[in-house]
């Protein structure tokens, strides 16, 4: 009887240890951040880091595109200069990978999803990490894509290619939007999917830019305010 008594405390500890481990992993998966402001303007913001549990992108000088992706999103949400929490908005940061940051950004509602990326051309004969450098080069500046019936993405993708690409990324060979309705993260978010390519990581003026990322990160929230009238 005694030794029964043993075994079963010993089985339902075991049990009670495994359901906190599998309970553990669980909310270890979704680890995403969210800051609130002093006062809510009403809008819920999702800032999706790039890359993050899949293969990285780098740029000139070894820039890396998770860990661009990262620093500006901080910097977006909380950084130096009129940040969005300031601005009286709800931040999630997306700290899983593209799909797991879709189905956190759904599922907390967000209003507007932005997947924070920069880009590269397809071949490597298109880098330029080398001066002098033509700032009209095609393969730099910022492009900003939505989903091709979101009136309200293209309508928030403009203001980004203004904000952010013609008046503060450097290299002006794009600074464009246009509709992809193929990524995942424009395709499956109930939001409005604002996907930036922030800038050219393979063209060294764009690059340096990106890394600055506390001098102009703010024009995020300035590109989100002006688009919804500073609600
Ligand atoms: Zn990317």
């Amino acid at each position: 009887m005694r030794s029964n008594n043993a075994m079963r405390i010993v089985t339902v500890t075991l049990a009670v240890l495994i359901t906190f481990l599998l309970v553990g992993s669980t909310v270890a998966s979704y680890a995403d951040v969210t800051y609130y402001p002093s006062s809510w303007n009403g809008y819920k913001i999702y800032l999706s880091q790039a890359h993050i549990g899949g293969s990285d992108n780098i740029g000139c000088q070894n820039f890396s595109e998770r860990q661009g992706s990262i620093d500006l999103s901080y910097e977006a949400a909380i950084g130096a200069g009129y940040n969005l929490v300031e601005r009286g908005y709800k931040v999630r940061i997306g700290t899983g990978n593209y799909k797991e940051n879709t189905t956190s950004s759904n599922s907390w509602g967000s209003n507007y999803h932005i997947p924070l990326h920069s880009n590269a051309p397809n071949e490597s004969s298109q880098w330029d990490c080398v001066s002098p450098f033509d700032m009209d080069w095609p393969w730099s500046g910022t492009v900003v894509m939505y989903y091709s019936t979101s009136t309200h993405g293209k309508g928030m993708s403009e203001s980004f290619r203004l904000r952010v690409g013609e008046w503060s990324s450097p290299g002006r060979g794009q600074d464009v939007k246009y509709y992809n309705n193929n990524l995942w993260e424009i395709k499956y978010t109930n939001a409005y999917a604002v996907y930036l390519e922030s800038g050219f990581h393979t063209f060294k003026p764009d690059k340096d830019w990106i890394l600055g990322e506390e001098d102009w990160a703010w024009r995020i929230g300035y590109s989100i305010d002006a688009y919804l009238g500073y609600p």
